[in-house]
């Protein structure tokens, strides 16, 4: 069994993730979070929420929205996305099954198809003779097909196309000149907002990595164009590996690689090197991240640079966000569109400020934290023990275990879940099986710290924390539980 196998394996049994609609045959490209893996879910969402509109402060300020998943045709005919956001799609003769065109074609000649158009892929899918993967038959004409969901807005005469967004962004940036009001019209300031997106994607898979309904993080940092970012501040961090869009691999510090010139923009340097803490925060493996800059040819002509946070795992590369100098592109493009001008006036000028956007995916994030979590072991005896370790910011619950389920003891662990209840902590009581079986249990949702009552708990008020990576037990007095945990 390959370990992403073990990993879906896992994370069914357990509550972390498993296919919708399984009772209905599933639908491929949506995911249920289980009642694990919706608290890991969350957590990451939390760090994120919490590094930009906390820790930032002092920065610069950062806000948090929360605006609907469906809009009217014009905003996504503004945004490119009507005309643009398709991929190439080939379908098999015989069976109907779709492809990604680009995909097909990379997998099969080891090439790469970047910037192909759809009669260049259709020719080398003719001359190479590629045949259906699933049926052996001949494929059709490669097409572009339009990745948004499109639904009707309304009944009758006042019905309105309307698509879900395939991303948070363009709701941000369609309610700017509110949001310029409201931030007290001072540049720069970030717009926080993170929910669901929808992407038809043509074939999902890997799990959640590609996802039809999906969730994002998505900050647009509004600035001044003129704006060098001197007050975002570069940390002395760690070599990591390096890519830019001539596909130079440098190991060296996202600090050398802007003092260098290879990162040019600052913010960007910044958002990449905060994003990189971020995920070795919730438990993604740091020596398994690099940063890639984007090709000419993948990149959108508007933007002046992207770059992406990608992490190895065991299903290969995975984009885990993206950092784009989008310019003013998109706020132009609204304003010309809505007819309602998006120019601000700052520092003695009129201008419509420009966007550095950082882009977070979550579903992605949390398989890379469950991936790089994952820990197989044999103690001295050979007994096998798997399971997650989470750092306890990512970790589901604190598990509360009474000894015995009786003689008092299920009582004082209801104090324990109390003091818990008051840090605003997440308890997990569980009272059946051997504490043993409770301990592998919590370890393989990867609790951070379980806390046994036994009958000393009734003599000294005191109780045991169990570290799961180390198993190691301390006695900690009830009252100092909250500051032992946090
Ligand atoms: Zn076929």
């Amino acid at each position: 069994m390959k370990i992403y196998e073990k990993i879906l394996d896992i994370a069914k049994r357990r509550g972390i993730f498993y296919p919708s609609c399984e009772i209905y045959g599933g639908i491929s490209g949506f995911y249920d979070y289980g009642t694990t893996g919706t608290r890991i879910k969350k957590n990451v969402e939390d760090i994120i929420r919490k590094a930009y509109l906390i820790e930032e402060y002092g920065n610069f300020t950062c806000y948090e929205i929360d605006c609907p998943t469906m809009s009217v045709e014009d905003v996504w005919t503004a945004s490119g996305h009507v005309k643009n956001f398709s991929d190439f799609i080939v379908e098999c003769k015989e069976c109907k099954e779709p492809f990604r065109a680009d995909h097909l074609v990379e997998e099969n000649l080891k090439i790469s198809c970047d910037g192909m158009g759809a009669e260049a892929l259709t020719g080398l899918i003719k001359n190479s003779n590629l045949k259906c993967r699933k049926c052996g038959g001949g494929l059709n004409d490669v097409y572009n097909y339009n990745l948004m969901f499109r639904t009707e807005i309304a009944p009758g005469k006042n019905k309105r196309i309307g698509y879900m967004r395939p991303e948070t962004a363009q709701s941000t940036y369609i309610a700017f000149k509110r949001l310029w009001e409201i931030s007290r019209k001072k540049l720069p300031f970030g717009i926080l907002q993170i929910g669901k997106s929808y992407r038809n994607e043509i074939s999902p898979r890997q799990y959640i990595i590609r996802l039809r309904e999906f969730a994002q993080a998505e900050m647009e940092f509004f600035t001044d164009p003129d704006d060098r970012f001197e007050y975002l501040n570069l940390k002395d961090d760690a070599a990591m590996k390096i890519m830019d869009k001539n596909d130079k691999i440098s190991e060296i510090s996202v600090k050398e690689a802007h003092n260098q010139g290879i990162i040019k923009n600052r913010a960007i340097a910044y958002f990449l090197q905060k994003s990189v803490n971020l995920f070795v925060r919730m438990g993604i493996d740091g020596k398994r991240l690099q940063l890639r800059q984007h090709k000419d040819s993948e990149r959108a002509f508007y933007s002046k640079d992207t770059w992406d946070v990608e992490f190895m795992s065991a299903l290969g590369r995975i984009e885990i966000v993206g950092v784009a100098d989008r310019g003013n592109y998109d706020l132009t493009r609204h304003a010309n569109y809505s007819h309602e001008p998006m120019e601000i006036f700052w520092n003695n000028r009129r201008f419509v400020p420009g966007v550095i956007e950082v882009a977070y995916g979550i579903d992605r994030p949390v398989y890379c934290v469950v991936e790089s979590c994952y820990v197989e072991e044999k103690d001295k005896k050979g007994n096998e023990r798997i399971y997650f370790k989470f750092p306890p910011e990512i970790s589901p619950y604190i598990s509360v275990f009474p000894l015995m389920a009786k003689e008092g003891l299920p009582e004082k662990a209801g104090e324990v879940i109390d003091v818990l209840k008051k840090a605003n902590l997440y308890a997990f009581y569980d009272e059946s099986g051997s504490i043993g079986r409770r301990y592998a249990r919590a370890d393989e949702i990867g609790v951070s710290y379980a806390i046994t009552i036994d009958y000393e708990t009734l003599k000294d008020n005191t109780v045991t924390v169990r570290f799961r990576d180390t198993r190691e037990q301390r006695r900690v007095k009830i009252e100092e539980l909250e500051k032992a945990v946090k």
